[in-house]
């Protein structure tokens, strides 16, 4: 039997994910969309309220849980506010290669402070010239005695201005691409690292988003994250551990335009008939449930592979470019629902709109992760029919 049901104890925290968001996200989220500024009292709280560094293990003072509770939790952040809920979450991204490839010894120093007070680490992978294409960093590393100097620059970085520290990837050889890679744990307070003004952006305005430089700076060789060459492989194991939830994001994201576009279809009336009455309007509403529920069991599916086989490349693609996708169509079919009302920023839809975007884009695109699944279906896939058998037979063999 297959059981679809949360355990009492994931009920428990979506519950209580589901109030803070509700209760200390959404009222303040026009608010911070509008300025821009950095929400550190809703980081804060989440923070105090247990909400963030939920993948840090318990011997380092996390909660130790996994994947699939991060997903829960964060399917009802992101409907209160999806851009809060990035500050949040790149809290998971920055530290996710210390988990998967630190010693002892660097998850001592750099997982354990993040649950002892509110600091924040972000995750620098892209740069100005790359974002795709992982095996095209240009940042380089170069071994110095114990030391690696570090030289480029890293853009688009998610909290690079709060952050106490960054994982790095750069290369020691551009021209050898994966091969070159290596990770690192990188202080902000290292002297030649400089953050950039944070980046105005369409939409998740209550992230930070800037560009990190490097210039002459030296990185302990006791930072390197596993061995020499091995980034790409953790940027990659990074991305299979993450991108479940962000499908879970998308799916808070959609599910919040469906409960708005629900609520004004029951009150606004056109033609003498409330708007819910139409089936043209009954047919979005409908088409939207069914994308929710596929995005929240595949991302779940995902959830579970990570949580239990490790490997959750495949499932993590199809999870994220499918949910990303259903929270754009319905971020823009609920704005179509609310008119003009939807266009005009008295009302949510128009930033859940430019919000949704994002997901298309951020921690692989939604063609990157059709890539990976093409990949997987001409080369990795076990298909069922052992081998393609002669169609257009008029000798079948007999019963
Ligand atoms: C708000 C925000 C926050 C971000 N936060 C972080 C962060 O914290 N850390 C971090 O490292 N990065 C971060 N990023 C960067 C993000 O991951 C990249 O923008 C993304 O991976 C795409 O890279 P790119 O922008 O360079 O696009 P490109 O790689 O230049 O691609 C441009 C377009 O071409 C398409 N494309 C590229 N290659 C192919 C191909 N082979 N086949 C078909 N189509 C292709 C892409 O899908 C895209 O549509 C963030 C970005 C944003 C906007």
């Amino acid at each position: 039997m297959i059981d679809f049901s949360l355990t009492e104890e994931q009920i428990e925290l979506r519950n209580k994910a589901r109030k803070f968001a509700q209760e200390k996200m959404l009222p303040y989220a026009h608010y911070y969309d509008k300025t821009g500024e950095f929400p550190w009292p809703i980081v804060k709280n989440a923070w105090s309220e247990g909400l963030m560094n939920l993948g840090i293990p318990e011997e380092y003072g996390g909660p130790g849980l996994g994947i699939t509770e991060a997903c829960i939790v964060v399917e009802e952040m992101a409907a209160g506010c999806a851009g809060m809920t990035t500050s949040i979450y790149a809290n998971s991204l920055g530290p996710e290669p210390i988990i998967i490839a630190g010693t002892d010894k660097q998850k001592e120093k750099y997982l354990k402070p993040l649950t002892e007070e509110v600091k924040l680490a972000a995750f620098a992978c892209s740069e100005p010239g790359m974002g795709s294409d992982v095996a095209g960093i240009q940042t380089r590393a170069e071994k110095k005695g114990n030391h690696y100097i570090l030289n480029g620059s890293k853009f688009w970085i998610t909290n690079a201005p709060q952050a106490d520290y960054y994982t790095v990837f750069a290369s020691l050889d551009p021209s050898k691409r994966h091969q070159a890679l290596c990770a690192f744990i990188v202080d902000a307070d290292t002297p030649g690292v400089r953050t950039g003004k944070p980046v105005q952006k369409m939409g998740h305005r209550a992230s930070a988003t800037s560009a990190i430089m490097f210039r002459d700076a030296k990185v302990p060789e006791e930072n390197l994250l596993g061995s020499e060459g091995m980034g790409f492989l953790i940027a990659m194991q990074t991305f299979a551990q993450t991108r479940p939830a962000i499908a879970a994001f998308a799916t808070g994201l959609a599910r919040a335009t469906m409960e708005y576009a629900r609520d004004y279809a029951k009150k606004r009336e056109a033609f003498t008939k409330k708007l819910r009455e139409f089936e043209g309007i009954q047919f979005k509403l409908a088409e939207m449930y069914m994308k929710i529920e596929a995005s929240r069991l595949l991302y779940l599916k995902a959830a579970w592979a990570a949580d239990t086989s490790g490997d959750s490349t495949v499932p993590a693609s199809v999870a994220k470019a499918y949910a990303t996708d259903a929270a754009m169509w319905c971020a823009s079919e609920a704005v179509q629902i609310h008119g003009g009302y939807g266009y005009i920023d008295q009302y949510p839809l128009e930033k859940l709109f430019r919000d949704a975007k994002l997901y298309q884009i951020y921690e692989g695109t939604s063609e990157i992760q059709r890539l990976i699944l093409a990949r997987h279906v001409l080369d990795g896939y076990d298909p069922a029919m052992e081998e393609i058998p002669t169609w257009a037979r008029m000798d079948p063999p007999e019963f």
